[in-house]
């Protein structure tokens, strides 16, 4: 199916033109539809799915750039998965104006990363630790978020950020779009989901 199938702006449709992205991936297809309905959803996604666009064109088209708040947030569980991320976010976000999208991980500086908060950002990337870090150091606030998105969540699982994550969950606006992605789908997931997700829609393929 061809995103042009999609509500996306035409902007967006252009830049995604340009980008070579002609056909929707199978995760994008089952999933684009209804994220951008507003659904919350769990998908069952790989790496190299194309599940990076299927988030990001949706919290893309709820952002106002407009707005100097940070209404966003990409929980990964490493770096290099939240550069990634950023770098395909950007990508995206080229069919807008100015949009700032910041990636926060452990093992850089914090201060950095405040100054770098402190200019603004609408979309922020990172590993759980250190958005809990911001969080309580008062750098980052989530007052504005929209949409939470969980990536790879059965790895941040694996490596211990479930606490991070419910308090940093715990924080955000109940009002909110929360997207899922894990590759499987063990039972820490289905409680997760269970406590933090609004009618979720389940994508599985
Ligand atoms: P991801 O799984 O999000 O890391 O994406 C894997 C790679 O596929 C990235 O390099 C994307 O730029 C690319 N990609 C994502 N969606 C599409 C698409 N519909 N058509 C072509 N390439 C895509």
């Amino acid at each position: 199916t061809s995103f042009t199938s999609l509500p996306l702006s035409a902007a967006m449709q252009a830049n995604l033109a340009q980008l070579g992205y002609h056909d929707m991936t199978p995760i994008q297809a089952a999933s684009l539809p209804l994220a951008l309905q507003g659904h919350d959803l769990i998908a069952q996604a790989q790496t190299g799915s194309g599940k990076t666009a299927a988030f990001g064109l949706a919290l893309l088209q709820r952002l106002d750039a407009g707005r100097f708040d940070v209404q966003a947030l990409v929980l990964c569980p490493t770096r290099e998965l939240a550069d990634q991320v950023c770098q395909e976010l950007r990508r995206l976000a080229r069919a807008a104006d100015n949009i700032k999208i910041l990636s926060l991980c452990g093992g850089s500086p914090f201060k950095p990363q405040a100054e770098s908060l402190q200019f603004g950002a609408h979309i922020v990337v990172g590993t759980p630790g250190r958005l809990m870090d911001h969080v309580e150091r008062g750098t980052l606030a989530l007052g504005a978020i929209q949409t939470l998105v969980l990536d790879e969540a059965d790895r941040m699982l694996d490596m211990g950020f479930i606490d991070d994550i419910a308090k940093l969950i715990r924080q955000l606006p109940k009002q909110r779009q929360t997207l899922l992605f894990s590759a499987t789908y063990p039972d820490g997931i289905a409680a997760l989901a269970q406590k933090f997700l609004r009618e979720p829609k389940e994508v599985r393929l």
